[in-house]
């Protein structure tokens, strides 16, 4: 069975959550994604990937859908009003308090489905805290895996697609169509830091940025290029793709660990 967890009765959850089921939080964004782009974009995405996950494994994957996480860690857009951001600190405990209550039920793996590629190296840890914490199997899944991550970025942005870029803004156009306006899509792509050998985002030196350390437009990628077909094309390889993460998440064991909830 898989489904939301939230529409489940109470009395539901003990019978039907058990050691098999996957529970994914969904993790958005509210932030400033250029002119062309609304603030949630990355809510967006999260929301409508991790449903079409849901519908595309169906009962293959016993998965739970907790409720969409919409605000998580954007102070590298907070320079830009509207953008509404938690702390580090703040979004680490809000994902302890919630792996406590899925610890709390049957359920022994928690996925991380990441919409915002700057939770990314927070999610890493946390997976690590959940798990020393309580017991949890823990996951980190992204639509797309950002390219300060090591994720692919296409070659027309020299690896600076990070944000509002061509596959972000395709992909948005594909599940918003009317809420894009491309008239306003420009481009802007730090081509000053192309021929960069080890700064990079995703490079062999991480540097600390600001999305306003490459301008004022917000973005930075090329949108120009975007279009619903190129989206509708994206969501099925994403989709496609997470569908097959969740079933192989469904199977990972570790050999030797120690019965789920013996570290508390
Ligand atoms: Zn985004």
């Amino acid at each position: 069975m898989s489904g939301r967890l939230e529409d489940l009765r109470g009395p539901q959850v003990a019978e039907t959550l058990g050691p098999d089921s996957v529970v994914v939080l969904p993790i958005g964004a509210i932030e400033q994604h250029g002119p062309h782009l609304p603030l949630s974009v990355d809510a967006v995405i999260a929301e409508e990937v991790a449903s079409a996950v849901l519908a595309a494994v169906g009962d293959d994957v016993d998965l739970w859908l907790l409720p969409t996480l919409e605000v998580s860690k954007s102070d590298e857009h907070t320079w830009l009003p509207g953008t509404l951001s938690l702390s580090g600190d703040t979004l680490s405990r809000v994902l302890d308090d919630l792996a406590r209550c899925v610890a709390a039920t049957r359920a022994r793996r928690l996925v991380f489905l990441n919409g915002h590629g700057g939770n990314s190296s927070l999610l890493s840890t946390a997976c690590r805290d959940v798990r020393l914490a309580h017991g949890l199997l823990t996951f980190l899944v992204h639509p797309f895996v950002p390219p300060a991550s090591g994720g692919p970025s296409t070659e027309e942005e020299f690896g600076f697609g990070i944000h509002g870029g061509l596959q972000e803004t395709a992909l948005f156009a594909y599940l918003r169509p009317d809420e894009v306006e491309m008239r306003l899509a420009v481009r802007n792509v730090p081509e000053w830091m192309a021929d960069n050998r080890w700064i990079r985002f995703g490079g062999p030196v991480q540097f600390g940025w600001t999305t306003r350390d490459f301008g004022v437009d917000g973005h930075v990628g090329d949108p120009t290029g975007a279009t619903v077909e190129l989206g509708e094309q994206l969501f099925g390889e994403v989709v496609e793709a997470l569908a097959d993460q969740m079933r192989e998440i469904a199977l990972f064991e570790f050999p030797d660990a120690e019965p789920a909830g013996s570290t508390g």
